[in-house]
């Protein structure tokens, strides 16, 4: 019997496979799919915060760094600049066999979880080849369809956002310019936002929203591309669901933990979820080694579910309000910086909303500034 099963070999099982392995606990992976396997992910992330989770560099499968973020709304555009280690991109195929390499761990590769059983001193996980395995707990890291989660009776209610990741070519000359400064696009579709992120030798886009009609996504991602010369139909299209924050009613039973997309963890306003599958995997593998897997549900109460909660409410704002929300938050490089810090994990959004509204202040007295100055001047002045 292992010490350990964990079921997906994600950023949230990788992750937790490479922390319980360091604490000499003994580790099985069972991961559906052979590794290097196609994930789909616009693969932003903070190098920063993976700096804070492994001690290892994972430079080797950086494809690009940004200097600058770019925020694209009805016609308007803004560029904030970054400081180096913000934000980078990676291909999940590649990323998450690194994270896992790193791990001490005996990996499966190609065998799909069916169903989890608690028992009163150890979990049996049985595969679809009808392949049974036990262990002491069960980390359940499957992502957004999660069987392990099954096996919880109240399991996290979910608020699922739909996506499309298309991996398409970069029209000539435009890859250098954007590796240096991604794109947001915002108002295009309702409840959701659009992005263009660089990779080595392309470009990943795609589109997100809240419960969108069905084809809307294909239907909208189409013409917000042509603007910018992209050819989507050389491109893999890949749809995915991003099971954002909702109210977490049962992360953990005595001997199965969720973590990751498996818990409903992405983030409210983004979709991000690397950050959080790294930091829930790294959760629930504390939670193990302290023999106390009841914690992890407080732990990531306190350490995710307070400042996403306080996400969900920003999101609603800023979907339904999003024209003020652009002009005094995005456009605001104080408060658009402190969001790009959020993915380093150094803030949440208690922080975030903070460094909004003190901000607010010095933002208008600047704008209005610049505002006089340009009308003195006679022209625009750039932002
Ligand atoms: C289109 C799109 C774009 C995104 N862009 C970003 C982004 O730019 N930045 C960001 O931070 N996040 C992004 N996300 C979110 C991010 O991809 C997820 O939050 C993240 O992958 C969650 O990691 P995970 O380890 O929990 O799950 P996953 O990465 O989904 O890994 C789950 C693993 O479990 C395996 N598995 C599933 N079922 C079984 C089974 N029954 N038995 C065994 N193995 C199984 C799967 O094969 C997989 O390898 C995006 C999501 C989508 C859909």
């Amino acid at each position: 019997m292992e010490d350990v099963i964990i079921v997906g070999a994600g950023p949230a099982g990788a992750s937790a496979a490479f922390y319980l392995g360091q604490a000499g606990l003994r580790v099985r992976v069972l991961e559906k799919e052979k590794l290097p396997r196609y994930k789909a992910c616009g693969g932003g992330l903070s190098p920063r915060m993976l700096a804070r989770y492994f001690p290892f560099t994972c430079d080797p499968v950086i494809e690009a760094r940004a200097q600058s973020v770019r925020y694209g709304y009805a016609g308007d555009e803004v560029t904030v600049p970054l400081h180096d280690g913000d934000l980078a991109f990676v291909m999940r195929s590649r990323f998450d066999a690194f994270i896992l390499e790193h791990a001490r761990a005996e990996v499966h590769q190609g065998l799909a979880v069916r169903q989890v059983v608690e028992k009163a001193d150890r979990v049996e996980v049985t595969t679809a080849g009808g392949q049974s395995f036990e262990a002491r707990y069960v980390i359940g890291a499957d992502g957004a369809n999660s069987i392990v989660a099954r096996a919880l009776p109240r399991r996290a209610r979910r608020r699922p956002v739909a996506a499309i990741e298309v991996e398409a070519p970069a029209p000539p000359g435009y890859l250098a310019s954007l590796s240096q400064s991604p794109l947001f696009l915002l108002g295009d579709i309702q409840y959701g936002y659009a992005w263009v992120f660089p990779k080595v030798d392309h470009l990943s886009v795609g589109i997100a929203a809240w419960r969108p009609g069905p084809g809307e996504l294909q239907a909208r991602l189409r013409p917000i591309m042509a603007r910018y010369g992209i050819d989507l139909e050389q491109g893999a299209w890949h749809g995915h669901p991003i099971p954002i924050h909702g109210t977490t009613r049962q992360l953990a039973t005595r001997r199965i933990l969720l973590a990751g997309d498996a818990a409903s963890l992405a983030d409210p306003l983004t979709g991000e979820g690397i950050r959080l599958a790294i930091k829930s995997g790294w959760l629930a593998a504390q939670a193990i080694i302290r023999g106390d897997s009841r914690q992890y549900a407080r732990a990531i109460r306190a350490q995710i579910g307070n400042s996403h909660s306080l996400g969900l409410g920003l999101a609603g704002l800023f979907y339904t309000a999003t024209s003020p929300c652009y002009a005094l938050g995005v456009c605001n490089p104080l408060a658009s910086r402190a969001f790009i810090e959020m993915l380093s994990d150094r803030i949440h959004y208690a922080g975030l909303i903070a460094r909004i509204f003190g901000t607010l202040p010095l933002y208008l007295a600047e704008e209005s500034a610049r505002m006089i100055a340009q009308r003195a001047r006679g022209r625009k002045a750039p932002r």
